[in-house]
């Protein structure tokens, strides 16, 4: 292919049945026109019945090289002005929108839909299990704290059963590239459990061979030993998280979460001696008696330890939700400006070590998939973050999961109750969710190439969407000319770039584009951007 010429490009939008007149794409060598047409070939993804041309199209230039993504500028002064309650935008629209008028019988339509598409893309499959032994004062996630591990057996018959009435809806095309255990607690299950829930998988889908496919479980290192960590690896996964949030003893004992650093260093080198082909580690900024001392010497231990990602999490204390929240000391915790100097701390300790600044909250090593991914344009965000594989369908199951399939997202009951109800009735256990309108999918597109790229090309929405989009956003540019006044970004005519100072203000950015977000109602579900 030669860079330098012109390609001729059409595409159907089967969604709008609109025919476009085919368009002339100008390839420079600038990377810049390269991720242009990676973001037509993804809205296409999404809407187009046979786009086998313009894959082939993608995958050519994916096999070119972008440059690397340049680091992120701090502005103390700028993240205090601008510092807002406001969503993580793992989905779009965020789950708060989900309504209980979304049923199963909605769900099997968005899966019949990507049949009747010829869906070609493989799955992502995500995993709930709720358990945890303790609970974590800061902890926001949907948990079930106990120590009976017969809870789990039971569980896995209801999981199990779910799992099998998915594989039956997506059979024929039920290859899986990506599976993820999250939790809770996926360690809180035995081994045995763990070898007949693979197995089960295992029957029911059909999975990528190892070296291509991204299998990944959270660990806490408190439940597993070094030879649990092997098992893990021959049980087919081959990418571990680890929450760590804080080796300071004293932070650890005022979030109830006792875990001896040596404990932690030996799981992380368990898992390189067992082949794990990523390890992530995940910290926390703004927990109570945390400072940038303690931050400092945490930090130290997590750069030692040589981690391929990083997460580093903004607490969001929010008891008035998350009730296990309102046993941590409120006079403990920092202050704004002191967890502003943290984040400041964290940027550029993980800067200087060679990690690259992914975007919310995640770094990664420059050699690292997400990295690689993010350079290339490929870069997606999801429930569970950052993810390489932007076409996917997620498929989730267990109590309280979220799937995005097509254009829908649903959300399964949110107790075990409820869950194990809707299932000895043979119903998919779905409680919520929504389907997104023309103008859902459009808003999340430029969402979530903003918050992976940190540019939008806006003769790329175009192309794809019969819109001008200087006069259908027209109230969202002025918005957006104000962030530039303030620094946060550049705006022309033919492009958003965020700037390295905007970076660290993404979601506020973000917000813009978000139409249901109404500044009359106090969005007190949400955590603050920084
Ligand atoms: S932080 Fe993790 S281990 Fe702790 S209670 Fe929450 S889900 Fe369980």
């Amino acid at each position: 292919m030669d860079k330098t010429g012109l390609y001729a490009v059409s595409a159907r939008n089967t969604h709008m049945q609109h025919w476009q007149e085919p368009r002339q794409v100008d390839l420079c060598q600038s990377a810049r026109h390269l991720r242009r047409i990676r973001l037509v070939w993804s809205m296409w993804s999404v809407q187009v019945a046979d786009a086998s041309n313009c894959r082939s199209l993608y995958m050519q230039i994916s096999n070119e090289s972008t440059p690397a993504v340049a680091a992120v500028a701090f502005d103390a002064a700028l993240l205090r002005k601008l510092n807002q309650l406001g969503p993580r935008y793992t989905s779009y629209p965020t789950a708060d929108r989900f309504s209980e008028a979304f049923t199963a019988d909605d769900y099997q339509h968005a899966v019949a839909r990507r049949r009747d598409m010829g869906a070609r893309h493989a799955l992502s499959l995500y995993l709930h299990i709720p358990f945890c032994n303790t609970i974590c004062y800061y902890c926001a996630c949907n948990k079930v704290v106990s120590k009976n591990t017969a809870k789990a057996a039971l569980y896995l018959t209801y999981l199990q059963r779910e799992i099998s009435m998915q594989a039956a809806l997506f059979e024929g095309m039920n290859q899986v590239e990506q599976l993820h255990f999250g939790g809770g607690t996926p360690t809180f299950l035995s081994d045995d459990q763990m070898d007949g829930l693979m197995a089960h998988l295992h029957r029911n889908f059909e999975f990528a061979a190892d070296e291509q496919g991204e299998y990944s479980i959270e660990i806490d290192p408190r439940t597993v030993t070094p030879a649990r960590i092997v098992t893990l690896r021959r049980q087919g996964f081959n990418r571990i998280s680890l929450g760590v949030q804080d080796f300071d003893p004293a932070v650890q004992q005022a979030v109830n979460r006792i875990q001896p650093e040596e404990d932690t260093l030996k799981i992380i080198d368990a898992a390189r001696y067992a082949g794990f082909r990523s390890v992530s580690i995940d910290l926390i900024y703004g927990l109570p008696r945390q400072n940038v001392i303690s931050m400092s010497q945490t930090l130290n231990k997590v750069i030692a330890a040589s981690p391929d990602r990083i997460a580093i999490y903004n607490y969001a204390h929010m008891p008035h939700i998350f009730k296990p929240q309102r046993r941590i000391a409120e006079s403990e915790l920092p202050t704004p400006d002191a967890k502003i100097d943290m984040l400041f701390l964290c940027i550029k300790r993980l800067t200087d070590a060679g990690y690259v600044y992914i975007g919310m909250d995640h770094f990664a090593k420059p050699d690292d998939d997400l990295a690689i991914a993010q350079r290339q344009g490929r870069l997606h965000r999801n429930f569970q973050g950052y993810s390489t594989h932007a076409e996917a369908d997620l498929v989730a199951c267990g109590v309280s999961a979220i799937s995005a399939v097509g254009a829908s997202y649903s959300q399964n009951e949110k107790t075990l109750e409820a869950y194990y109800q809707r299932l000895d009735r043979h119903e998919l256990p779905i409680a919520r969710g929504i389907k997104l309108s023309m103008d859902d999918l459009l808003r999340r597109l430029i969402i979530q190439h903003l918050m992976c790229h940190f540019e939008l090309s806006l003769a790329s929405i175009e192309i794809a969407h019969p819109i001008k989009f200087s006069e259908y956003f027209a109230s969202e540019l002025a918005q957006l000319e104000l962030l530039a006044a303030d620094g946060l970004l550049n705006l022309d005519d033919e492009w958003i770039t965020v700037t390295m100072k905007g970076r660290l203000l993404i979601r506020n950015i973000c917000m813009v584009f978000d139409r249901y977000l109404d500044p009359e109602k106090s969005p007190l579900r949400y955590s603050k951007t920084i």
